[in-house]
């Protein structure tokens, strides 16, 4: 009998006595595919969105929404925690709720929310897909620009959000996201259009760290449209960024109503 034959013979006979003994499945282990391992553009992540979104329910309910550590707790109608997915890849972080904001509760629901949810379609995402929130969780009267005693005493909210999410990506809307995040005085415009680094300890340069993209506010877009394509532009870096496919014609300089 020739080799293959007998190894063919006593195969069926093992599988055979195999079945008698119950045996209903033989794993089977495949060798590693041989040459050069393909590249993932996004490495898997190990993200408990169970945990994180009690992670982050707790830190609303016993610390933002009974806060009292500045004025601003005096004027709100309600703390705005932010909303979205609690395992986020990317997460956009603005400035401060705005009037209809501090009405909803809701992150990003007035007007720079509307224009804000078109380029985060325009990415080829949804709202859902994404983790929304602010330096502050409570609107300045009039929406004035957040003071400098605001931001250190709702920063560390922030901080412990992204330390929860842990995304790949932060997104900084605007300058006082942008100075907030990398703790620097520089301009926005000098800033945009180039990863930076966010420190989870809140120090530079000391531990683990998220990479910052800042952009233009979509309410400066708002008032300034002819801004919007750098605006595109830095989105597009975000997107390559996350290994998200090259989108489709820029939505928003096409829309009239932006
Ligand atoms: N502007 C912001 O920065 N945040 C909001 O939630 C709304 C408007």
């Amino acid at each position: 009998m020739e080799a293959i034959e007998q190894i063919r013979v006593a195969l069926r006979q093992q599988l055979l006595s195999d079945r008698l003994l119950g045996v209903t499945s033989v794993p089977v282990t495949m060798p590693p595919p041989s040459g050069p391992r393909r590249r993932r553009v996004a490495p898997p992540r190990a993200v408990d969105a169970a945990a994180n979104t009690e992670r982050l329910r707790v830190l609303d309910e016993t610390q933002v929404k009974g806060c009292r550590k500045c004025g601003l707790c005096e004027t709100r109608t309600q703390t705005v925690f932010g909303q979205g997915n609690p395992a986020a890849r990317l997460v956009f972080v603005g400035e401060a709720p705005g009037f209809e904001e501090d009405k909803q509760g809701l992150a990003f629901v007035g007007p720079a929310g509307q224009l804000l949810t078109r380029m985060i379609v325009a990415m080829g995402l949804t709202r859902e897909d994404v983790f929304i929130c602010n330096v502050l969780k409570c609107r300045p009267p009039g929406n004035r620009d957040p003071l400098a005693d605001e931001i250190l005493s709702c920063s560390p909210y922030l901080r412990e959000q992204l330390s929860v999410i842990q995304p790949e990506l932060i997104v900084a809307l605007g300058a006082p996201a942008t100075k907030t995040l990398l703790n620097t005085a520089q301009s926005i415009g000098k800033l945009r259009g180039q990863f930076h680094e966010f420190y989870l300890s809140g120090v530079t340069g000391d531990g683990p760290s998220i990479p910052v993209l800042p952009t233009y506010h979509p309410a400066y877009l708002l008032r300034s449209p002819e801004e919007k394509g750098k605006a595109w532009a830095d989105l597009q870096m975000a997107m390559a960024r996350l290994g998200l496919a090259p989108p489709q014609p820029n939505p928003a300089s096409s829309s009239r109503n932006t």
